[in-house]
């Protein structure tokens, strides 16, 4: 029995940060034993609201930083597969026959793609933007995906997925599975500076790749209990950006407890409480820098482990297109006039 399949992935937008590792990069670590992975670097995706050659530029480099972050963090090259979106072009010619099987109201009522466009400064949807679900449809269902773990903000978009595999089944027979979705628990981590979501573009994230003495700096100038003017206050626990981060990375449990008690009652400083904090911080990352170290030592590895994915992905891609291809009767399309014309000029020839 082979095992089931899983795609999730991120869009090559810059550096991975402690938000991503709780709310994507653990679980797939996790996840890549039990399945069969392949993490998609979507830089495909950009376009739909970066489409400017300055973007493009830089998009080689966040692949390779998105890899790397990976593989660091566990993501094992033997196990899973890393690949990058625009180097399987198959999933360009899935995207057009999907496009058929889905409505502009329907996508038009997916709330997160008009956020995109907001958050982009974009005034008319552009036709990229608004199809982004169902280029994602068809990510997911080129290496035919059972499973897609993904944020509470991509739900809607794996269902226009499931739709759309619906959708091609029932026109022209059992080809895709119809991928579940498993929601990520951990919601989103705050932002050092207390906002609800730790996001690089918002200038409040701790990155997978910081060296001890930049987390000890932005540990040291994190947002807490705001009302708290001094160490002999009792302290708000709930909510406080600080304790969150103790309970999602210092592994001493019984000093996060001793610490929240102390700091309910008035009797420890923020000074202490975030000195253990950045310490709890770096342990935790230290075998990710390791692992990082690691891959770095060696030149042009990450582009190697980039470059076999990408290859396998392709593999999978060409089967998958047959398939479907196939099923619809549009192979023969081109298959029937390219025989006859074959058939004609031997004819010829012999003559
Ligand atoms: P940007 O600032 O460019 O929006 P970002 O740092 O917010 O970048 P995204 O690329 O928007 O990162 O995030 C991709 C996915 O990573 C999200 O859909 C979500 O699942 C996960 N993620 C990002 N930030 C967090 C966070 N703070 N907590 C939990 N999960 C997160
Ligand atoms: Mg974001």
């Amino acid at each position: 029995m082979s095992r089931k399949r899983i795609l999730t992935g991120d869009r090559p937008t810059g550096k991975l940060h402690l938000g991503h590792y709780v709310g994507s990069l653990q679980n797939r670590v996790r996840l890549q034993d039990e399945y069969e992975c392949f993490f998609i670097i979507a830089d495909l995706h950009t376009l739909t609201t970066k489409p400017e050659k300055e973007h493009i530029e830089g998009l080689t480099e966040n692949i390779r930083s998105a890899a790397l972050d990976y593989l660091a963090c566990g993501i094992d090259p033997k196990k899973s597969v890393i690949y990058v979106q625009s180097a399987v072009p198959e999933v360009v010619e899935l995207t057009l026959f999907f496009q058929n099987l889905v409505t502009v109201p329907r996508l038009s009522r997916i709330p997160s793609i008009k956020e995109m466009a907001q958050g982009a400064g974009i005034e008319e949807m552009p036709f990229g933007l608004l199809g982004y679900p169902v280029l994602q449809a068809a990510d997911i269902l080129l290496p035919r995906a059972h499973l897609v773990p993904v944020g509470k903000d991509n739900v809607a978009h794996v269902e226009v997925t499931r739709e759309i595999a619906r959708r091609f089944n029932y026109l022209y027979g059992d080809t895709f599975p119809v991928p579940d979705v498993l929601v990520a628990e951990y919601g989103s981590l705050v932002g050092t500076d207390g906002n609800a979501k730790m996001s690089k573009s918002l200038n409040n994230a701790i990155f997978l790749s910081d060296d001890a003495r930049t987390v000890e700096k932005r540990v040291m100038s994190m947002y807490t209990d705001p009302n708290r003017v001094s160490a002999d206050v009792p302290g708000q626990v709930e909510g406080n950006p600080v304790f969150q981060y103790h309970d999602a990375f210092n592994s001493d449990k019984k000093e996060v407890e001793e610490l929240k008690t102390r700091y309910r009652a008035g009797k420890v400083g923020d000074v202490e409480v975030k000195e253990k904090l950045a310490k709890a911080i770096n342990l935790f990352l230290d075998p990710i820098r390791e692992r990082r170290a690691g891959y770095e030592a060696v030149n042009g590895l990450v582009d190697e482990v980039i470059y076999e994915g990408t290859m396998k992905m392709r593999e999978e891609a060409h089967t998958t297109l047959a398939l479907a291809k196939k099923a619809m009767g549009m192979a023969s399309v081109w298959n029937r006039i390219s025989r006859k014309a074959e058939e004609a000029k031997k004819k010829k020839a012999k003559q």
